[in-house]
């Protein structure tokens, strides 16, 4: 029986977190030297039914439901703060001090000026005097942004909107007045099929034909126009952007 008891007695024991110090005392209801496996504080406790753990476990909960309930405490003056500092247009220049009433520095976000203020007492900057001495320095400025790489795109997403000249040469009129210019855009040219473009052109070309039809009365064949599309071709004589179709 000394056995068993021993053993029921010495597995409760480990279960509550002890190691016995001394021999098994021989019954479960007498007072054995055992220490705290994990804070080493020594006891003589009964391994009966009624052994508890040690008590730093019961302390450390508490300890950390304490915690808990300060840092929950903490958040909310925090969060409340915060709130308090964006109304009143100041900044933080430091963590908020964590006390009530404690002073903190703030910053006025218009004026740059620097305050002692306590925690709960906020108020806004009057924007005189040359605030408070001592603060520490305000928070680096966020570097402006670089625009080189944008702007470069935006340059050679325009380049697709850009006119391409289609110079128009008309035989049959006189030297000084037969030259005409229309236009297409880049983007389109680039993408356009042969077909495309050529119905494109014979469109500009019947509106080239009717504009002077109607502005000189002359009735010319379209099939002697020529054209070229594009820069650094025949750029001599007049060139007339105005007609162009709609
Ligand atoms: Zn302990
Ligand atoms: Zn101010």
């Amino acid at each position: 029986m000394t056995s068993s008891g021993e053993t029921l007695a010495t597995d409760r024991i480990q279960a509550a977190g002890y190691r016995a110090l001394e021999p098994f005392p021989g019954r479960v209801n007498q007072r054995w030297l055992m220490e705290c496996t994990e804070c080493g504080e020594q006891q003589r406790l009964r391994p009966d039914h009624k052994l508890k753990p040690c008590e730093h476990k019961q302390q450390e909960r508490e300890r950390r439901a304490d915690e808990a309930a300060d840092k929950q405490f903490q958040d909310a003056l925090l969060s409340v703060r915060s709130r308090k500092l964006g109304t009143k247009n100041l900044r933080a220049l430091e963590d908020h001090p964590g006390v009530e009433g404690e002073l903190w520095w703030v910053e006025c976000k218009y004026c740059g000026r620097k305050w002692h203020m306590r925690e709960d007492q906020l108020r806004a900057c009057p924007h005189k005097g040359s605030g408070d001495e001592g603060a520490p320095p305000s928070p680096e400025k966020p570097a402006p942004k670089r625009r080189a790489k944008k702007a470069a795109g935006k340059a050679s997403g325009l380049a697709e909107f850009e006119y391409l000249p289609v110079r128009w040469l008309v035989p049959d009129l006189p030297e000084g007045s037969n030259r005409y210019a229309t236009r297409v855009t880049r983007g389109w040219w680039a993408e356009a099929t042969a077909e495309q473009r050529e119905q494109r052109l014979a469109e500009q070309r019947e509106y080239l034909v009717a504009t002077v039809a109607r502005t000189t009365g002359v009735e010319i064949d379209a099939a002697r126009i020529t054209y070229t599309v594009g820069d650094g071709q025949d750029e001599a004589g007049p060139v007339r952007p105005d007609e162009e179709p709609t």
